[in-house]
């Protein structure tokens, strides 16, 4: 038995005032907002919530019986839609997931939210619910859906089932359809406070946040999982590659994409993005927002190389970061992403 999921502490207020206008509660709402802020968390407690039988000012109470049954992961009108391998990596029990075809080759697990995943939910939208309350689909990440799922999903918010919630999760909405973007009600949700944010780290038992967060572009969660992930705020590799070209040397990159060899490319590539915005920044005059620590560094590279140099490079590097999941051949593919980064930190003649 697992805790039922509440709000975090800069989450309430918001939570509290939306969920306490049921009377005409949109069927389908999309809860946007930076990554790594909690929103899949703000998600999946409001769904707690919706079901609740005695919810206190909007908010699941915790003790009332469709409370457990959602603390207990088997609440029969929720669902949770989202790709196998976030999933896996949540390591739930599998009940409430459709049964997977056994004798089927083993592949990896699937990064999308599949088609069939909507497809089985058709007699859950025909079955009652309990105690004629609501059923809650909550689906994370929207940026998950394919084409095709992302098509049947349109289908059902154009004729929703009846008692029927959605609360879809995306980071930005203009990475999803258009048209399921307009079925859906907006609840934007923003970044907390830096002095929220320190306050929930420390609770979570990171004290000195202050760097973690700037990392993280205040985002509390991703600053969490960044300090867990090992290594500084700022990794060495990335303060070698931008001491070296603040002196205007090129870096050893061969001995960069060696250090980089055990590293998730998502992870790297993302801090060469945020390195890149801050040079954008420095090269604006204004104050650089990742990576404070090599402010001094990042204002002498951006002096010399073209504003075009640096915007085109983290334009390059948002393209990287989607094929980083599967790139053909990681060796190479670090070797020459750090060539490119670093080429573009050379002051040009
Ligand atoms: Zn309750």
């Amino acid at each position: 038995m697992s805790e039922i999921p509440h709000f975090l502490p800069w989450q309430q207020q918001v939570a509290s005032s939306w969920l306490t206008q049921r009377e005409r509660f949109a069927h389908a709402w999309l809860i946007h907002g930076m990554a790594g802020i909690g929103k899949r968390q703000f998600a999946l407690a409001a769904a707690a919530s919706l079901l609740c039988e005695s919810p206190q000012e909007g908010l699941a109470c915790g003790h009332c019986a469709a409370c457990l049954w959602v603390a207990g992961g088997n609440h029969p009108d929720l669902r949770r839609i989202r790709p196998e391998a976030i999933a896996l990596e949540e390591g739930t029990d599998t009940a409430e997931e459709p049964a997977e075809q056994s004798g089927a080759a083993k592949k990896a697990p699937s990064r999308d939210i599949r088609v069939e995943q909507l497809r089985v939910l058709s007699p859950w939208f025909n079955t009652a619910t309990h105690r004629g309350g609501w059923r809650v689909a909550v689906l994370y990440p929207a940026e998950a859906l394919n084409s095709i799922s992302a098509n049947a999903l349109l289908k059902v918010l154009e004729e929703p089932p009846e008692h029927t919630v959605f609360l879809l999760v995306v980071d930005a909405p203009d990475r999803i359809l258009p048209t399921l973007v307009s079925r859906c009600r907006r609840l934007p949700l923003a970044v907390p406070s830096p002095a929220d944010s320190a306050e929930w780290l420390s609770s979570q038992g990171l004290d000195d946040s202050t760097q973690w967060l700037a990392a993280a572009g205040g985002a509390p969660l991703r600053a969490l999982e960044m300090s867990r992930a090992g290594g500084g705020a700022c990794p060495e590799w990335l303060a070698q590659l931008v001491r070296s070209s603040a002196q205007g040397a090129m870096p050893d990159v061969g001995a960069l994409a060696e250090s980089l060899e055990k590293e998730t490319p998502k992870v790297w590539i993302d801090a060469l993005q945020r390195l890149f915005l801050d040079l954008s920044l420095a090269a604006a005059h204004a104050s650089v927002r990742y990576f404070p620590e090599l402010a001094g560094q990042i204002k002498a590279i951006a002096q010399k190389v073209p504003p075009a140099t640096l915007a085109d490079t983290g334009k390059w590097l948002v393209q990287q970061r989607a094929v980083a999941d599967h790139p053909l051949n990681t060796k190479l593919f670090t070797y020459s992403a750090l060539s490119r980064a670093a080429l573009a930190c050379q002051p040009q003649r």
